[in-house]
């Protein structure tokens, strides 16, 4: 963990952004690392092997020229816990998360993806109208600030699912997409990744309980024992399809399944599915009110 200390916060989000874009996209967390060790050490299909042992050697040849772990630098996303007593307006964090982003695009350099949806045509630095995407946590009674950068790869967010299911299809209808989403998807995101659920809520927040839940470190479980269940149970479904690593078949499809949840409405029951590739990108900085900044590559 390094600390760094300074008082223009609107210069320290800036930097820690800048900091963080770059650092998630060369240094995966540790337990990732650990996740995709214990993939290689239970697959059994030698292609299945072949290409975890690839998988590994890309990440320890990153480590070792400090390179990417893969060429999609992704698009830029941000969740943030702010406390009500952080003296810095969520408006200007907001700002200085963009000009953090596109500093690190510029001076590293890396591979700039924006583009405006319709034209097509480049926006900038991995940044244009609504980008980075920034989502928003308040927090009572505190006065800091917790920044994770989550450069998502469109490989595995093209794999992306949504469905409104009756709530009579109950837990059974929610494994079925579940499972149909993950067959369709097969070797396209670039599995074995973590697959993340969201349940309840409206359309929307389902899909963002999604994502929010392929952001977690891997393999933590959620606090509620039957969402945690559903969790154990997926992950074990999900890895007797026989997709396997890249989709080449073997006993490891998924590194994880997590779920994040939402009461909702009596005559909903959303389900959104979100796919995370093994590249599970993901570095957070907490900053103080005094501008210290603490990186912690594992939150
Ligand atoms: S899906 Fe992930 S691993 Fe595959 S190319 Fe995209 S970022 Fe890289």
């Amino acid at each position: 963990m390094t600390t760094i200390t300074t008082t223009d916060l609107s210069q320290v989000v800036e930097d820690a952004a800048a900091h963080l874009y770059v650092w998630a996209l060369k240094d995966i967390p540790q337990d990732l690392r650990d996740a995709l060790g214990r993939a290689r050490d239970r697959e059994t299909s030698v292609t299945g092997i072949r290409v975890l042992e690839t998988i590994h050697r890309n990440v320890e040849i990153a480590d070792a020229q400090k390179n990417l772990v893969c060429q999609d630098t992704g698009i830029p996303v941000y969740y943030c816990h702010v406390g009500e007593l952080f003296p810095l307006h969520p408006a200007r964090i907001q700002a200085s998360l963009k000009t953090g982003t596109e500093r690190a695009t510029l001076e590293h350099p890396l591979r700039s993806n924006t583009v405006h949806t319709l034209t097509r045509e480049s926006t900038g630095a991995n940044v244009g109208y609504r980008v980075p995407i920034v989502h928003w946590h308040f927090v009572p009674d505190w006065d800091g600030l917790d920044v994770k950068c989550v450069p998502k790869g469109s490989g595995s967010e093209n794999m992306t699912f949504l469905k409104m299911l009756f709530p009579a299809d109950g837990v059974a209808g929610i494994k079925r997409f579940v499972l149909d989403s993950i067959v369709d998807a097969g070797g396209k995101p670039c599995p074995p990744g973590i697959v993340g659920i969201g349940l309840g809520g409206s359309a929307d927040y389902a899909m963002h309980l999604a994502k929010e839940a392929i952001a977690r470190p891997v393999g933590t479980r959620n606090p509620d024992p039957l969402v945690a269940q559903l969790e154990d149970e997926l992950y074990d479904l999900l890895n007797e399809t026989g997709i396997g690593p890249m989709g080449l078949g073997g006993d490891v499809t998924v590194l994880q399944c997590h779920i994040e949840h939402a009461d909702t409405h009596m005559t909903l029951n959303p389900v959104a599915v979100n796919y995370q590739c093994w590249a599970a990108r993901r570095a957070s900085a907490h900053i103080a009110s005094d501008g210290t900044v603490d990186f912690d590559r594992e939150a």
